[in-house]
């Protein structure tokens, strides 16, 4: 049945570049599984996608999209100018597609005046707003869901019964499809080309574990990502990430055995390249060390209102 899935995939894996987009055929037209970024160029790809299946815009629908982020659903718009598709995401999803200045706050976009204030250049904008960095790159859409889905639905789709897995860590609502049929996943941005950035809002470190344990339970033949190539060694793709996160983990603790460290000063030892440490970089080591405090490994003790970690002293 993997065969039934056409797949519009992008030269380029990396963001900003849009995600793949997974399309499903039936008697009625089309299931599209997310739509790309919002640029008109990107549109017009998934366009030509579509007529090199036979068919138009408004052939589309269904539209199912993995999280509410705008390399999967800035194009909506343009889409929705053309087709009336149902539109099914997760529910914790459904604010963040109405309303997409709340993903400052699904993103941790506090954090940076939080932490960085004295140390963001003073010409710089005093707020960091998501929608105008996305602006650039990849320009968000807005989307009102029709259906909503939570972990253990099943969704038929173009007569497929897929188990729908809710897979938080780099987005509250983020979901997986699960075809149990012929073992086809799809995993969205949770494991593929690139491991994703995570922040603890939408789930952490600590969610993209247990989101990876979720579908380690599942028997898959075949991985789909948003971002790359199929993967045919879905074990090995998905022990390859939970590896890429647990290095984190070591690599944080590892530091805190030669004494007190900052989150910042642990910022720049996992993102050392300047570009990366207010965005996503801060909120990723904020995650992970929220999960070492927790596992009881670090201590955190607050100091004018910057965390300051240290190894937790067992006896
Ligand atoms: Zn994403
Ligand atoms: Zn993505």
């Amino acid at each position: 049945m993997t065969e039934r899935f056409r797949t519009y995939q992008p030269e380029r894996a990396m963001w900003p570049a849009p995600a793949n987009s997974y399309l499903l055929r039936d008697d009625r037209g089309a299931v599209l599984i997310d739509a790309g970024c919002g640029y008109r160029e990107c549109y017009e790809k998934i366009v030509e996608f579509l007529a090199h299946e036979g068919l138009e815009p408004s052939d589309v629908h269904t539209l199912v999209l993995s999280h509410a982020h705008p390399d999967h659903m800035g194009a909506v718009p343009f889409l929705l100018e053309e087709a009336s598709p149902r539109i099914i995401m997760h529910e914790l999803e459904v604010p963040l597609a109405r309303e997409p200045s709340l993903l400052n706050k699904s993103f941790d976009m506090d954090f940076i005046p939080r932490f960085y204030s004295g140390r963001i250049p003073e010409d710089a904008p005093s707020e960091f707003d998501l929608l105008d960095y996305f602006a650039a790159l990849c320009p968000m859409g807005v989307a009102e869901a029709t259906e909503t889905v939570v972990g253990g639905d099943t969704l038929e789709l173009a007569g497929i019964h897929f188990q729908v897995v809710h897979t938080p860590g780099h987005a509250p609502g983020h979901i997986s499809l699960y075809n149990p049929a012929d073992g086809t996943l799809l995993t969205g941005d949770l494991v593929g080309a690139v491991v994703a950035w995570y922040c603890p809002s939408g789930g952490g470190v600590h969610g993209y574990l247990e989101s990876l344990d979720r579908l380690e339970e599942l028997d898959v033949s075949l991985i789909l990502p948003s971002h790359g190539p199929p993967i045919d060694d879905p074990a090995a793709a998905i022990r390859e990430t939970r590896e890429f996160l647990s290095a984190r983990n070591g690599a944080l603790t590892e530091e805190l055995r030669n004494g007190e460290r900052s989150l910042l000063e642990l910022t720049d030892l996992l993102f050392p390249s300047e570009g990366m440490k207010m965005f996503p970089g801060l909120q990723v080591t904020f995650s992970h060390l929220e999960l070492l405090e927790e596992r009881g490994l670090v201590v955190c003790n607050i100091r004018d209102g910057m965390p300051y970690y240290v190894l937790e002293v067992t006896c």
